[in-house]
């Protein structure tokens, strides 16, 4: 591919927060983003985001993190619990080596979002529907949902942020295999109060063979709640209402007073995220002018704790290298890729591991899992095992992929 283009246009397909972040820093090293949405706003609030070292370093040299802020109680306290309502010393992944900062996925979007300049498109009701391209440039037809109107216009670089069931990977990329299930199910939401029983700084953890339900505290913020549980037939589970799915996978014994208020507050919350897990995994993320980032790309699923981290990194880091390369986009993606892929591989190796974490497979992993927090609550050994268990993935998770 022949390119003599040193800062073009770029349409940026997707306002979450790997397509912010993409905009933000192809703005700042001198390139023209156009933002596309399908949604008609800008959606808020969202689930319980833990942004690891990655996405902290990317998102300071963004300007962004005092934005994003810490929700992190400094009285953080989790509970391992079970349908009777028995408390014992709990562990959440917040707790996991490197601290991670806690927020709402919003904190990361808005953040982003308040540091864009106001000159830069943003187009919402808007989706492509044809992308083509040549050496000169990619062509692409977007269709206002809201209007009906159809343009065809050119861009120097069509970016494809559009999460994980990504219209611009199949219009370029085909349909082909790149979603790969993991065969589990989420429920998430944030809540309108504290649960019953527990104060503002307490979470808790009921986790059963192929089941989980999680509660995220905030320092600031009702808390985040979380259901998880595998399935051999996803296609069921999205044929009913979503609490009818989570009330079945939690059955047949009876849910008690506990859990049954988590169902409640799931069931009487305004907005919620009901969805199947699913890793995007392609041997290339871009050809030619187009390239995919963020869960379009790599959807490392929310048992790695890193979609976040990665989108803004990610996006950093493709700025970076357009500047790097100027007038040889082909080089800049490859180098981007070239750093990227080894990165990402770690962290969708970590979430198959950290899944056992979150939501235990079976009863031997259940009882796994349970000794490991019992371990990682005893005097002393506690923190090595938790290095121990958490070691080299957790590491790659703190790793500042987009350093210059
Ligand atoms: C319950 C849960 C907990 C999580 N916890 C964590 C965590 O602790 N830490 C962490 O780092 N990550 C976590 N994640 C993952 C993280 O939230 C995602 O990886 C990240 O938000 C993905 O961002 P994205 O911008 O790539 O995609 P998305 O957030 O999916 O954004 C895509 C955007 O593109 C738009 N779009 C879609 N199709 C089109 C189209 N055809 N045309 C135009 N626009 C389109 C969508 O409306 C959306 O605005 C969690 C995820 C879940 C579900």
């Amino acid at each position: 591919m022949t390119d003599t283009v040193r800062h073009g246009r770029a349409l940026v397909v997707g306002l979450g927060i790997a397509g912010i972040a993409t905009a933000l820093r192809l703005r700042e090293v001198g390139w023209e983003p156009v933002l596309v949405e399908q949604a008609p706003a800008r959606r808020s609030s969202g689930y319980f985001i833990m942004l690891f070292g990655t996405g902290i370093a990317s998102a300071r040299r963004l300007g962004v993190l005092e934005a994003i802020g810490d929700r992190r109680s400094p009285q953080l306290t989790t509970y391992e619990v079970n349908r009777a309502g028995r408390r014992s010393p709990g562990m959440s992944p917040a707790d996991l080596p490197g601290k991670p900062r806690l927020v709402v996925r919003g904190d990361i979007e808005q953040a982003l979002f308040s540091a864009l300049p106001d000159d830069v498109e943003i187009r919402y009701s808007t989706v492509p529907t044809r992308i083509t391209q040549d050496d000169s440039a990619a062509t692409v037809t977007l269709h206002d949902t809201a209007s009906g109107a159809v343009v065809t216009e050119r861009f120097d670089l069509v970016v494809g942020a559009d999460g994980m069931r990504s219209t611009v990977r199949e219009l370029v990329f085909g349909s082909q295999n790149h979603l790969h299930p993991l065969n589990y199910m989420i429920g998430a939401t944030v809540l309108k109060e504290s649960i019953e029983g527990f104060t503002q700084d307490e979470g808790l953890v009921l986790a059963e063979p192929g089941r989980s339900a999680w509660i995220f505290s905030f320092r600031d913020h009702t808390p985040g709640l979380l259901f998880s549980y595998r399935t051999d037939d996803t296609d069921a589970e999205f044929a009913r209402p979503p609490i009818e799915s989570i009330r079945a996978a939690f059955g047949p014994q009876p849910p008690g007073p506990l859990l049954e208020r988590l169902f409640t507050a799931f069931e009487q919350a305004p907005d919620f995220l009901f969805d199947s897990v699913h890793q995007v995994r392609m041997p290339r993320w871009h050809r030619g002018r187009i390239v995919l980032i963020g869960d379009a790309a790599w959807c490392v699923t929310l048992y790695a704790g890193m979609g976040a981290s990665s989108g803004i990194a990610g996006g950093e880091l493709l700025g970076t290298m357009l500047q790097r390369h100027p007038g040889d986009l082909s080089g800049a993606l490859r180098a981007w890729e070239d750093r990227m892929r080894p990165f990402i591989h770690t962290e969708q190796k970590s979430a198959l591991v950290m899944r056992r974490l979150l939501t235990p497979h079976d009863r031997k992993e259940q009882i796994m899992r349970s000794v490991m927090v019992r371990l990682m609550h005893a005097p002393v050994i506690g923190p090595a095992i938790g290095k121990m268990v958490n070691g080299p993935d957790m590491n790659n998770k703190q790793l500042d992929i987009a350093a210059a």
